[in-house]
């Protein structure tokens, strides 16, 4: 004879179906799911809501819990048509019993403390094999430690990187897992169902123990402030050298996301270019203030690049460069006190220079991405993570802020070459730096004959010329050491270390 549904339950889980019928039948509701949830999700502002609406509607059961039950029973009320699919719990009792063990629990809240405060809540109620899955912008450090912290007891933690803001966490993101592949198993179909596709294939993979999906989330986002800082920097050369209009230079984004620059960040640039004021009527970005937010998801990627003995040239200006943009005051005073350079004319040919303008962008892009992928790569050997550098490209290409065309460049490059030593010099990418470096190198000139910031464009580029010269200035510093600390060289005649003849030479200066 055929069970009914709750005939599955233990008898906990059947105390907690009645008092959710209770809940139910609060909020009026006819009918109650009793099928236990696929997952679990705390947290339902911005990102948490999203993601939830997201994991419901391609079928997975979700069980959702928020510190402040009124957002729960709004957010439930609210669901819609996707509330069969929808267990919202007001007590952490409720919510672990409606999820099917081993339990993965998305943890989406504020980053930082909140979440070591929210695993010490959960940890009482959970049992063997159950998962926390720290779903925030954490810092990975703070990811190892938490990994750590449960690695001789029998509960699981997994570290994993969300982008795609608000509408990739509704829709699609890219999702960077990170924690034991085991682990990985139990979360993979519902984690797969809802990330961003890229032709079919799934923007979301695991990427290795512990803190690897949280670094490479870092990693993404500092690349992300490259982009976003390059692409700044030309519309201030177009706006401010070129005297372009914010609609006329939405005409040039626009057109630039027909090509090579092919991407989200393009794509939305022509679109808050040509959006209007609705209270002024003037172009909505010269009504915005030049002072850049950040949350610490860039300069963690400089601390990290540095930790790692990486030069991440292009990540450093952008991260620079909003902190300059927030100094708004002193940038104002400074202009009273030395006004703003004559400029220069801008180059004849016009269409040749925008052109250039646009290999620039590409060429300093690929500047920024090599940079990135090298700090992973780096921490990838230092963390023993085996960070798989096509699969990052591949969820990389949807899904996430910097999704482009450009990436897919990138996964077939690495797929090729998954051990080369910098993006740079895979055959794809150094042709197309030889195609466009000579662009950059006018751009560059020009923005600072004009006297216009270029910070991140100008880093990439001497990035890639100390890169490609293989007889730089570095035999002057080590010469300098010595002189002062005594600390050797090594000759270009033998491998020893070496002292120089300073104290002699320093008689003939005396
Ligand atoms: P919101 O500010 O919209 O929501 C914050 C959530 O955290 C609320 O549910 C809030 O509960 C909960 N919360 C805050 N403090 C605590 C606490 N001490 N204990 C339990 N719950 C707490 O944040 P977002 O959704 O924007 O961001 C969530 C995470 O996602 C952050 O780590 C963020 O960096 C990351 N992220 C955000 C992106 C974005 O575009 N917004 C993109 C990618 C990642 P309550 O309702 O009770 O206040």
């Amino acid at each position: 004879m055929p069970q009914p549904e709750w005939a599955d339950f233990d008898a906990p889980c059947l105390a907690v179906f009645l008092r959710r019928c209770q809940i139910a039948s609060e909020i009026k509701l006819e009918t109650y799911p009793v099928e236990q949830a696929e997952i679990g999700l705390i947290g339902l502002g911005v990102m948490g809501a999203n993601l939830a609406l997201n994991i419901a509607e391609k079928g997975n059961k979700i069980a959702v819990f928020n510190r402040t039950t009124e957002v729960t029973k709004k957010f439930y009320a609210e669901a819609g048509a996707l509330q069969g699919q929808i267990i919202p719990c007001e007590t952490m009792e409720d919510f672990i019993a409606a999820i099917r063990p081993p339990r993965p629990i998305i943890i989406m809240i504020k980053a930082g403390e909140p979440v070591d405060q929210q695993m010490e809540q959960l940890k009482p109620y959970l049992s063997a094999g159950d998962i926390m899955i720290d779903a925030g912008n954490a810092n990975f450090r703070d990811t190892m430690r938490r990994f750590e912290s449960l690695k001789d007891s029998d509960l699981t933690f997994i570290g994993m990187g969300v982008s795609g803001g608000e509408e990739g966490a509704r829709h699609g993101p890219s999702i960077m897992v990170g924690g034991t592949e085991e682990s990985w198993k139990r979360v993979e179909k519902v984690l797969t169902s809802i990330s961003a596709k890229f032709h079919g294939e799934p923007c979301v993979a695991w990427l290795g123990e512990n803190g690897a999906g949280h670094f490479v989330k870092t990693i993404h986002n500092g690349i992300e402030y490259a982009d976003m800082q390059m692409i700044a920097e030309i519309y201030g050369i177009l706006r401010d050298g070129l005297g372009l209009d914010a609609g006329a230079i939405g005409d040039v984004f626009g057109k630039w996301n027909t090509g090579r620059l092919n991407s989200y960040l393009i794509e939305i640039s022509e679109k808050v270019l040509k959006a209007k004021d609705p209270i002024s009527g003037k172009p909505m970005v010269d009504m915005i203030v030049d002072a850049a937010g950040q949350k610490g998801t860039g300069k963690w990627s400089v601390i990290e690049a540095q930790n790692m003995g990486v030069a991440a040239t292009a990540i450093e200006a952008a991260v620079a460069g909003r902190i300059l943009s927030s100094q708004k005051k002193e940038r104002e005073a400074a202009e009273t006190i030395f006004g703003l350079p004559e400029g220069v004319a801008a180059p004849k040919d016009g269409m040749a220079f925008l052109a250039d303008l646009e290999n620039a962008l590409l060429a300093a892009k690929i500047g920024a991405y090599a940079q990135g992928f090298a700090v992973m790569a780096a921490a990838s050997k230092e963390y023993n993570w085996n960070l798989p550098m096509p699969t990052i490209a591949k969820i990389w290409r949807d899904g996430c802020i910097i999704r482009s065309q450009f990436l897919d460049e990138i996964t077939s490059a690495f797929t090729k070459d998954p051990d080369a030593a910098n993006l740079i010099v895979t055959p794809a990418f150094s042709k197309m730096v030889k195609e466009t470096d000579g662009a950059l190198r006018r751009v560059v000139s020009y923005a600072v004959m004009a006297g216009l910031p270029v910070p991140a464009l100008s880093s990439a580029l001497s990035y890639f010329d100390a890169y490609r010269r293989s007889r730089g200035t570095a035999n002057l510093i080590q010469a300098q050491r010595d002189f002062f600390g005594a600390h050797g060289f090594d000759r270009v005649d033998g491998a020893d270390k070496h002292h120089g003849p300073w104290g002699s030479g320093l008689a003939d200066f005396k």
